[in-house]
């Protein structure tokens, strides 16, 4: 899968705008500012595609961006902000839970984004919960990797993998969206979610 071959689709608010055409679906989550669309920029290899620095929580969308002509990244707005709104907040459970609701069997693979530094938060732990629930296999980026020592790396993942309950077989892999790390091994693991 080329992800450099990358371009935005649409952004949907409602569920009667959720893409539904057969190609696989990678659904990205993050608390905001966890480094979410700056990920999905190093993925693709662009500055922009992915808006950064979007005021946090501002965006209650599903965004979808279609790579290679043949699967969907969807980026799913971020939570956890502190500063938004109980309307926005009230805004984006709602278009969740419609969202894990009516389109789980078209998650093809789960990415939920972590902060490498930080155990993951309540919020993190109820995202986590979302996808086990919709059995499709997810993979934990743990982002921000360049901002620890080496030394320091090791237990930040063992704390991550404790919090999230993680088996030895559950993906987890240090990620810089700052300097490259890991992409080409979440690149590796996505497609091969969705057959090569
Ligand atoms: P989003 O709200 O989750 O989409 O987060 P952004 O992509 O806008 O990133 C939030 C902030 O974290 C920005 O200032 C980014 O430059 C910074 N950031 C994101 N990823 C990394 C990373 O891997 N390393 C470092 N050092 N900073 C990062």
């Amino acid at each position: 899968l080329n992800f450099n071959k990358a371009e935005f689709v649409r952004s949907a608010g409602v569920q009667r705008d959720f893409i539904r055409d057969g190609l696989p679906q990678f659904a990205f989550a993050g608390r905001s500012n966890v480094g979410k669309s700056s990920v999905i920029n190093r993925l693709v290899g662009r500055k922009n595609l992915a808006y950064v620095g979007a005021s946090p929580g501002k965006t209650t969308q599903v965004n979808y961006f279609l790579i290679d002509r043949r699967a969907y990244l969807v980026d799913l707005p971020g939570y956890g902000y502190a500063k938004v709104s109980q309307a926005e907040k009230e805004r984006w459970a709602k278009l969740m839970e419609t969202y894990f609701q009516q389109e789980a069997d078209r998650i093809t693979a789960g990415v939920l984004i972590v902060d490498i530094r930080h155990k993951p938060t309540a919020n993190d732990l109820t995202m986590h919960d979302w996808f086990r629930q919709t059995g499709c296999p997810e993979i934990v980026v743990a982002n921000k990797l360049d901002k620890l020592k080496k030394s320091q790396v090791e237990p930040a993942m063992t704390l991550i993998r404790e919090t999230l309950e993680l088996t030895e077989r559950d993906l987890l892999i240090p990620f810089s969206a700052e300097k490259g790390d890991g992409r080409d091994e979440l690149i590796r693991h996505l497609t091969a979610a969705c057959g090569g």
